[in-house]
């Protein structure tokens, strides 16, 4: 049997990205094999995130603010907008966003250019395969997909399911439906998305819409819940229907595709390293941050520093200090919030965005200073956040 340097279990977003920063490192010339049981070739998903202009993209960073690194998959945007729309309980209009932007990227556009470029390295190979099993053995991390054995030194996985079933832990789960419209009559800003309208039912859940408008005449528009249970297909649709009828002058609208999705919010604890040879990355690493269920950009930060200490050090394991680790506490408090129903959430989120201008996209990038974190947390209501704090404490400690 043939020993890879890098087996990817999984060649969805994470496992794709893994491969394709392997491929741009020293490291491009190890064996790498890809496994997963889709092509990845229809476009099953759309990624936003907001992100600061990257260094020679023409745009000064903030002083003070150090320019990021460029994003390798910048040229490939779908849609990158300057200005957010936010509608809550006591304001809507624009968000001061600072130098960020909020970006959109097309799942099919990233599996093209990703795969495009993995094919020029005769080094990395892709089947299509069924995992069946994967487990660590002495000589490296074994694989079976499709009843055919494989191994390598490490195994990359991103299909493994995380149970969301531990008492402890919070479990909640982001699910949505979108539609992508075509109008008859032009009623959308191609260059303002709505990020976040609570101009609906909340039914002591977080539910909400939003909009990334593509022209004036297009978008996508989709509703969100963040609650412990899943709704019925017509639920999601007559929510979406309503929100349309009411909000948006569309004139006669055509449903062109649609977009459903969970994605765990949870604080549950993923071994990311379960053992020696075998990482877990992506969602199934626990990579989504527990609190908005973002991981795109996540999941880029995190797997850089995995190749890069794969370069050093030959490990891949990634570093955290304790000190970043306090991010986790404020997803639990969060999280504590929103499951115990503490404070209702449109007014969270209203507070948020109006209350911290600017810093609260880096509070959610986990860069903020301590200094700025309290800022943030005097914007909230007290006793609900100092009750969730109390509650995630005797949780940890109790059990
Ligand atoms: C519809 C949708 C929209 C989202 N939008 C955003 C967003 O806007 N911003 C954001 O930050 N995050 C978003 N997310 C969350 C997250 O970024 C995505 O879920 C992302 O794709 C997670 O990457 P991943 O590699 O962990 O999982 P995936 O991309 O799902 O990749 C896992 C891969 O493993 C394969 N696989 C699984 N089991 C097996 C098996 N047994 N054998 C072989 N192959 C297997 C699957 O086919 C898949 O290709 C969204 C998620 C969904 C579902």
């Amino acid at each position: 049997m043939k020993k890879y340097d890098f087996i990817i279990a999984g060649g969805g977003m994470a496992g794709l990205s893994m491969a394709y920063y392997l491929s741009q490192s020293s490291l491009r010339d190890r064996s790498i094999l890809i496994l997963d049981r889709e092509p990845k070739n229809s476009n099953d998903r759309t990624w936003c995130f907001w992100e600061r202009p990257a260094q020679g993209s023409g745009q000064a960073a903030s002083p003070g603010r150090t320019p990021t690194k460029p994003n390798p998959f910048e040229a490939i945007l779908f849609r990158c907008w300057n200005v957010v729309s936010f509608h809550g309980t006591t304001y809507a209009g624009p968000i001061e966003m600072g130098d960020y932007q909020y970006k959109m990227l097309r799942g099919i556009d990233f599996y093209t250019f990703v795969q495009d470029e993995l094919a020029k390295h005769p080094s990395i190979e892709r089947k299509q395969a069924t995992i069946n099993r994967i487990k660590d053995t002495p000589k490296g991390g074994f694989v079976i997909a499709d009843d055919e054995p494989y191994i390598a030194d490490f195994v990359f996985d991103s299909t493994f399911s995380l149970k969301l079933d531990q008492p402890e832990n919070h479990n909640l789960l982001q699910h949505f439906k979108g539609w992508i419209i075509k109008t008859e009559q032009a009623c959308f800003d191609p260059k303002r998305p709505e990020i976040m309208d609570f101009r609906v039912e909340q039914h002591d859940d977080c539910r909400f819409l939003y909009i990334l408008p593509f022209d004036e005449k297009t978008a996508l528009v989709e509703f969100t819940l963040f609650n412990d249970k899943l709704i019925a297909d017509n639920e999601y649709e007559a929510e979406l229907r309503h929100y349309i009828d009411q909000y948006i002058p569309t004139g006669t609208y055509e449903i062109v595709e649609t977009e459903y999705g969970v994605i765990p919010m949870s604080d549950e604890t993923t071994s990311e390293n379960p053992s020696e040879h075998i990482i877990r990355i992506g969602t199934s690493g626990g990579y989504t941050k527990a609190s908005t269920g973002y991981t795109f950009l996540r999941t880029q930060r995190y797997l850089q520093r995995i190749v890069q200490n794969l370069i050093e050090t030959g490990k891949p394991q990634r570093p955290t200090s304790w000190f970043d680790r306090r991010f986790k506490l404020y997803d639990s408090i969060f999280l504590n919030v929103l499951e115990k129903h503490r404070h209702p959430a449109d007014d969270i989120f209203t507070r948020v965005y109006t209350k911290n201008p600017g810093r609260v996209f880096t509070f959610l990038d986990e860069e903020t200073s301590f200094v700025d974190e309290l800022k943030l947390f005097a914007t909230m209501p007290f006793m609900p956040f100092l009750n969730a704090f109390f509650s995630v404490i005797r949780r940890k400690l109790v059990g």
